[in-house]
């Protein structure tokens, strides 16, 4: 059993340890935040969001319900939309243990801050060599179309539903999104796949992806081909969303050979072929799966059930 709160902050502190960024930059971010709370006016603050002061993900938070409640049993997936928060009051009126929501994909306040977290690709972009500066800027550009995207939708419906059934509502994106990314990168690093197959391979030896190529959507080669050596690998699977077309250049430049990420969009994969760059679709919702997977183990172990939909097949490793 633990508290609502206790998850939610077991969320963000996993995050921060497995960040791209490190440690100290995060620290950074986080001052900077609380310097400009105190240099506002009051009228400002009240619009300001507290959670930012120690959260550094704004794809990240408790969406309804009582931060103290006790959380004995949980039902996780991907999307966790009115439909799964129906599904979870069947299941709870059939019996099952659900005191918590958590989805992957955000919902409510954390949907509609999506883009705020994407300022992170350029930490990333700089570690494989990409100017600081030229992925600021690059970055901006696609936070503001990201942003204005996603103004029309109707971001608070799962919120309300949960709400009206009385269940704690959270989700965890970029934290696990950083989990999966450790652990693909390491994974890769550590089988020194020769060819771009050889990637492929090593990939389907994982349990989520295994069964993503067992469901017709395991992971594929989409830019590049199978016998083509694949030069310094990249795990690319954080940072809210797809980033800007242009830094695929930016990275070809700086050394990239082989990017693995979750989903790549057909303008980025253009650039990528245009710059000899190889790309791998891991899949996307095993990839996600992964992520949650490696948080949903941390609340098993202290006595937490649970439930899992959505696209959300579970793994536990630990
Ligand atoms: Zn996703």
């Amino acid at each position: 059993m633990m508290k609502f709160r206790a998850i939610y902050d077991l969320a963000i502190e996993v995050g921060i340890h497995h960040d791209p960024r490190g440690e100290a930059e995060i620290e950074k971010v986080l001052e900077k935040k609380n310097k400009q709370y105190e240099d506002m006016k009051d009228d400002e603050k009240e619009f300001f969001d507290a959670d930012e002061l120690t959260n550094p993900y704004s794809d990240t938070r408790m969406l309804t319900g009582d931060p103290d409640t006790e959380i004995n049993g949980l039902i996780a997936g991907i999307d966790m939309e009115t439909q799964e928060i129906v599904l979870a009051d069947r299941l709870r009126e059939k019996g099952e243990k659900i005191d918590l929501v958590l989805a992957h994909h955000p919902e409510g306040k954390a949907l509609a801050a999506l883009a705020d977290v994407m300022a992170m690709q350029a930490d990333i972009w700089a570690k494989y060599g990409v100017p600081i500066n030229i992925g600021d800027d690059l970055i901006g550009e696609r936070m503001t179309e990201v942003r204005r995207g996603l103004m029309p939708i109707n971001h608070n419906r799962a919120v309300d539903a949960a709400r009206l059934l009385g269940f704690c509502f959270m989700n965890s994106h970029t934290p696990c999104d950083n989990l999966v990314m450790d652990f693909v990168q390491r994974y890769l690093d550590e089988k020194a796949p020769s060819t771009m197959g050889d990637i492929i391979k090593a990939l389907r030896e994982i349990p989520e992806y295994k069964d993503a190529a067992l469901n017709n959507s395991g992971p594929a080669i989409v830019a590049g081909d199978s016998s083509k050596r694949p030069g310094k690998v990249v795990v690319d699977m954080t940072g809210g969303t797809e980033g800007p077309e242009a830094a695929m250049e930016r990275l070809a430049d700086a050394g990239v050979g082989t990017i693995v990420g979750m989903h790549f969009s057909e303008k980025l994969r253009k650039k990528a072929s245009e710059n000899h760059m190889n790309l791998i679709v891991a899949g996307h919702i095993a990839s996600d799966a992964i992520g949650m997977n490696l948080f949903l183990d941390k609340l098993e172990n202290n006595g937490v059930t649970v439930l899992t939909t959505s696209g959300l097949v579970r793994v536990k490793r630990s």
